[in-house]
Parts: C-alpha cells; sequence; structure tokens
C-alpha cells in the first residue's frame, strides 16, 4: 500500500518535470515580454502594464485576480500608480495556501550593455537584460511551475498564489509591505512563501541581516571664511567623528561574526557603509562657494548587523561615541536620526517550505542544496513582521552577482530546474496536512 502511494507521487513526478521541459519556448517567451516591459525603478515606470501581463495571463488559467495599488505609499501617483498584482487558485479541497512572491521592478539599466536591455535578446541558452536575472526570471518560473502543476492536478488540494510586487528595490512599501498590511501575507491565508530572488538554483536563502540607516548631524557656527577661527567648523567635527569610527568601530564591527549562513564570506562579520556627507555651502551661480565656515555636517552611516545583535546594541554603539566626544571636544554637538530599520530574519532549517525545496532540489538536481543568509535585505522582512509568517524563504534561479549589472542574464536551464522545483515542492506542501 505505502509503496503504490509512493511511486504514484513518483510518476506524478516524472510527468510534472517533462510538463516543464515541454514549456520551454513558453518560459522563454514570458520572460522576454517581461523584460520588454521597462519596469525601471525609480520612477516606477510601467507598473500597471506588467501586472496586467501576468494579472490576464493567469486569469485565463482560472485563477481568481486583484490589482491592489499601493495607494499613497513613496512614489504612488497618477503618472506612477504602484500597481501589484495577486493572482489565487484555490482547489476543490481545503487545504494550505502556497504562495509565490516577485517583485516585478528593476533597478535603471545603466551604462556599459552590449545588447538592448529591454530587447530580451536570446543567446546561448540565456535571456538577456535587464531584470532577467533579478527577477523576471524567476517570476517567469514560478509561474511555469504552477501552471505545470495546475494541468496535471486541476483537482489539487489548498491554494495556490502567485503576486507580482513593487518597489522592491525601493524598499517594497508600496509592494509587499502594504500587501502584508492587508493580510495578504498572514495565516490562515497563506501558510507558505517562496521569492523566486536570484539566489542561484542549488541554495536556498533563510533569510537576511538587519540593516539600521542613520543620519548623524554636527552643528557648528557660522563665520567669514578668511577667520575661521571666530566660527566653529561642523565638517571638522565631523572628522573627528569619522577617526573615531577608523579607531573604535570598525575593527570592533570586523571582529564580531555571525553563525548565520552568510555569503559572500565578507558579511559574516557586522558592517558599515559611509554612505555620504554633505556638509556647508553648495557653490552658487559663479561656481564659486561662499566663504562661509559650515554650521552643519550631515552623513548618512548605513550599518548592516547580525542575528546576535540587539537593534539597541548597534545604536548604542555609536552613541557612545558621539556621547564620548560630546564630553571630550569643546564645541561638539551633535544630532541623531533614524532613517530605516530592518531587523534580521533567519526562517528555521526545519520549517516545512525549506524542507520542501530541498527534497526537491535533491531530485531534481542530484546534490544537496546550500542553506544562506542574503547580505541585504529584500521583500522577506515584511512577510516576517507585519505578517507574522515565518515559513518563508528566497528560492530562485539567476546567479546573484549578475543582478543590477550591464548584460544581465538569466540561463534558461536554470530557469526550466528551478521552476521544477518550485512546482515539486508546491506539490508536497499542498500534498502535506496545513
Ligand atoms: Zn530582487
Amino acid at each position: 500500500m505505502r509503496f503504490k502511494v509512493l511511486s504514484g507521487t513518483d510518476r506524478m513526478l516524472e510527468a510534472l518535470h517533462a510538463r516543464i521541459d515541454d514549456k520551454r519556448a513558453d518560459l522563454v517567451a514570458l520572460t522576454q515580454n517581461l523584460v520588454r516591459i521597462p519596469t525601471v525603478n525609480p520612477p516606477g515606470e510601467a507598473y500597471t502594464p506588467c501586472a496586467q501581463l501576468i494579472g490576464e495571463r493567469l486569469r485565463r488559467r482560472g485563477f481568481e485576480i486583484a490589482y491592489i495599488r499601493g495607494e499613497n505609499a513613496p512614489g504612488d501617483s497618477d503618472r506612477h500608480p504602484r500597481t501589484n498584482v495577486v493572482a489565487r487558485h484555490a482547489g476543490s479541497r481545503p487545504g494550505p495556501c502556497v504562495h509565490f512572491n516577485s517583485h516585478i521592478d528593476v533597478v535603471e539599466a545603466g551604462h556599459g550593455w552590449t545588447v538592448d536591455p529591454f530587447a530580451g535578446v536570446v543567446r546561448d541558452g540565456k535571456v538577456y537584460g535587464r531584470g532577467t536575472c533579478d527577477m523576471k526570471g524567476g517570476l517567469a518560473a514560478s509561474i511555469i511551475a504552477v501552471e505545470a502543476l495546475l494541468e496535471l492536478w486541476p483537482d489539487h488540494v489548498g491554494t495556490l498564489e502567485i503576486s507580482g510586487t513593487v518597489d522592491e528595490e525601493s524598499g517594497g512599501l508600496g509592494g509587499v509591505a502594504h500587501l502584508a498590511r492587508l493580510g495578504l501575507f498572514s495565516r490562515p491565508r497563506v501558510d507558505h512563501v517562496i521569492i523566486p530572488e536570484p539566489l542561484n538554483k542549488d541554495r536556498i536563502c533563510l533569510g537576511h541581516r538587519g540593516v539600521w540607516w542613520a543620519e548623524i548631524e554636527t552643528h557648528g557656527s557660522i563665520a567669514h571664511g578668511s577667520m575661521p577661527f571666530l566660527g566653529d567648523c561642523a565638517v571638522r567635527h565631523m572628522g573627528a567623528v569619522l577617526e573615531a569610527f577608523e579607531t573604535d568601530l570598525f575593527p570592533k564591527l570586523a571582529a564580531k561574526h555571525t553563525d548565520m549562513p552568510v555569503v559572500p564570506e565578507g558579511a559574516k562579520s557586522s558592517t558599515l557603509n559611509i554612505n555620504s556627507i554633505h556638509g556647508g555651502q553648495p557653490e552658487g551661480y559663479s561656481g564659486l562657494p561662499s566663504p562661509c565656515v559650515p554650521d552643519s555636517c550631515r552623513m548618512i552611516i548605513d550599518r548592516r548587523y547580525l542575528i546576535e545583535e540587539h537593534i539597541d546594541e548597534v545604536k548604542g554603539e555609536v552613541v557612545t561615541i558621539l556621547d564620548r566626544l560630546s564630553a571630550a571636544r569643546p564645541g561638539f554637538r551633535y544630532g541623531l536620526r533614524d532613517l530605516l530599520e530592518v531587523i534580521p530574519t533567519m526562517t528555521d532549517r526545519g520549517a516545512p517550505v525549506v524542507r520542501a525545496v530541498a527534497d526537491a532540489i535533491e531530485q531534481v538536481l542530484d546534490r544537496a542544496p546550500d542553506y544562506v543568509i542574503s547580505p541585504g535585505t529584500y521583500d522577506q522582512k515584511h512577510i516576517a513582521r507585519i505578517g507574522h509568517l515565518h515559513d518563508c524563504i528566497a528560492y530562485g534561479p539567476g546567479i546573484l552577482d549578475l543582478a543590477h549589472r550591464p548584460d544581465e542574464f538569466v540561463v534558461i536551464q536554470d530557469m526550466i530546474d528551478s521552476a521544477k522545483v518550485m512546482a515539486q515542492a508546491a506539490h508536497a506542501l499542498l500534498s502535506q496536512r496545513a
């Protein structure tokens, strides 16, 4: 009896893989069509036609379609509406819901391309273009995976969902964060989420490090530039902050190591990027600055932290240095403003979605997966924090290093392989009891 059930599943998976192989041309065409809609963010170009391409395709296959605008989100306007699409296919019997979430926005093309970044050129088994890797190739693979599964299992258990969401590249506020606030990424509506970001077809990304962005401002007092001793230079005060960072903070951060499997290796430590510094008066109409002592200098810091660190401790390290300078350095006054906070997130390796994808990778690629943590964040943060849903990973085709670069591409066979993994994992998750 047990043997019979297993062999039935094996036959199903064999048919599923064969069906996805048969859809190769459809997968390539879908990827090309997605790339040809230049959903560049900023400003958030052409979101509506891209959402409609996905929505109308899936509507024809029996999905219920909702277009949900991220109203009043940063960047939302009638010219650049933040249009998200959510497609839902409820089965004939109740069961869990598996959701594939992809962002539809891409970063600007930039310079250095040898092909048209929005033509969807196919060459040597790859599709080229902005967003092929990050992450329209993954989106197309997930659509093909779900379509193949539905063809072979029309009376499926549970629910399959596919969403195309906006603004991931700028923080996801009008996209996944907005949908999560509406309850679309919470139980009981959704149980398992796979985000097909380009982490490579044999790697499961369990989560990401934390983020703290802040602005430090040092104050001075303005005076004539020919008599700087009458004023107090805010830029020199900021220089003292930088010096303290060099001697005290950077070595301390480099010495912290995480047990999270972060890639690349350098990101296993805490890191700090000095994002920008602005101080003094800008050059005027003459092209020359006004001769003044700067009374303000602002610095933006981008601190990435580890799951072993607490946000209060992360902020405390900087505050301690600033307070020490206030006590020791005549005239030193500062302001500190939080700009962004994201807590680190890491899905448990034993979580159902992780196990289902790991099993599928072993079967499709004949090797065990690598488990990784992303150095930077992606939309999983909103699903964890706002949706309180923790059975979520990133898994998809594409080589992460190619994201955002000229001549970005995705390997067609990688899309096929990862579509098989996604379809098989969805089949396994729906077949489980909720
Ligand atoms: Zn991405």
